[in-house]
């Protein structure tokens, strides 16, 4: 080892691109295909990210036509949605002008009177989404906002859900809704908390029922370590110490970001204390699928950095190819460059 790389992990490779084509024989580095896990095509359209470094995005959140209509078309990024948020009456996100008509579901309280053996709304709205396409659901938790689900019809929502083998990602905000979705066996925050900390306890609780967090620390603080941002950052931190699975994302549409990769997003990642390798097993996350996206890589063109600070912007830089184009460098060329060796080898 000579310490002058950054470890990128197992899945950093050595590449060339094929002599065919464009770039015919770039040499870079090769990693497996990137996701967003939290966007809003109701504010970004997936056309916009045609040519990013992203092979697949994740809808957290939109009306069903679009989504629908996005979802029979095929080409890249790849598409997950949850189709509609699911709330309460009043409840978030209703009212806030980004929402577009429709991109919520607003419902009942489950019956406790005895009718319970009827389809109540949320069993209801979780099998409509379903209908629509969704492969996750999404609640939002914001106590903050207004009314939140009761308990009864959150169990009915995630029942629902787990019984049509669909994860449950809750959105978040205000006192005890990190322990209400632990508490609910939701699978996945669409925010890392940024409205309260923590404890270590909870985080434990979390992990060990292999909760996944979607980072957005970006958009904690826009790029400014406001007291939202700092806890989301510190939140993170001792999630990811405790060993939680941290997903990339940006929540894609809120505010100004890049129409990629968020090179700001990555580094708030590094900041709260995750590797190089960690920030790509957090892009590189297939969920909510097992398999990453099919016939696609991720190559970087040239060297690798050296230090994590040049890591956002190389990361930044990067394209989904074809994997087919890609010829990786078993044994690393040329030999007359000692350091070379030592480079290829440490990926
Ligand atoms: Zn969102």
């Amino acid at each position: 080892m000579t310490g002058a790389t950054l470890d990128l992990g197992p899945s950093a490779r050595a590449a060339r691109r094929s002599l065919g084509g464009e770039h015919a024989g770039e040499t870079g580095i090769a990693l497996p295909p990137f996701i967003d896990h939290h966007v809003h095509l109701m504010l970004v359209p997936r056309s916009s990210l045609r040519d990013s470094a992203l092979a697949g995005v994740v809808d957290l959140g939109a009306p069903l036509p679009l989504v629908g209509a996005e979802l029979r078309r095929d080409g890249m990024p790849r598409l997950d949605v949850a189709g509609n948020f699911l709330t309460a009456r009043g409840g978030y996100p209703m009212g806030r002008a980004w929402a577009a008509p429709g991109c919520a579901r607003e419902l009942d309280p489950e019956p406790a009177d005895g009718r319970a053996w009827l389809p109540g709304a949320a069993e209801t709205a979780v099998r409509e989404q379903h209908s629509f396409g969704a492969s996750v659901i999404k609640v939002a938790l914001n106590r903050v906002a207004g009314p939140v689900l009761d308990r009864p019809t959150l169990d009915a929502v995630v029942g629902t859900a787990h019984d049509l083998g669909l994860p449950v990602v809750a959105h978040v905000e205000g006192d005890d809704m990190t322990r209400l979705a632990v508490d609910a066996g939701v699978d996945v925050l669409a925010h890392t908390p940024f409205t309260e900390i923590v404890d270590d306890g909870l985080i434990a609780r979390a992990v060990a029922a292999g909760q996944r967090w979607i980072s957005t620390l970006f958009v904690a603080g826009y790029g400014e370590a406001t007291p939202d941002a700092v806890r989301a950052a510190d939140n993170l931190g001792r999630f990811h110490r405790a060993g939680g699975r941290v997903l990339y994302g940006t929540d894609l549409g809120n505010g100004e970001q890049p129409a990629g990769l968020n090179p700001a997003e990555l580094a708030l990642l590094l900041g709260a204390g995750l590797a190089a390798s960690d920030v790509i097993d957090a892009l590189a996350d297939p969920w909510p699928r097992a398999e990453q996206p099919q016939g696609v890589a991720t190559f970087i063109a040239g060297e690798p950095p050296a230090d994590a600070d040049r890591l956002p912007d190389w990361l930044a830089s990067a394209r989904v190819v074809p994997a087919e184009d890609l010829e990786y460098l078993a044994a690393p060329p040329p030999l007359d460059d000692p350091s070379r060796t030592d480079r290829l080898e440490t990926l």
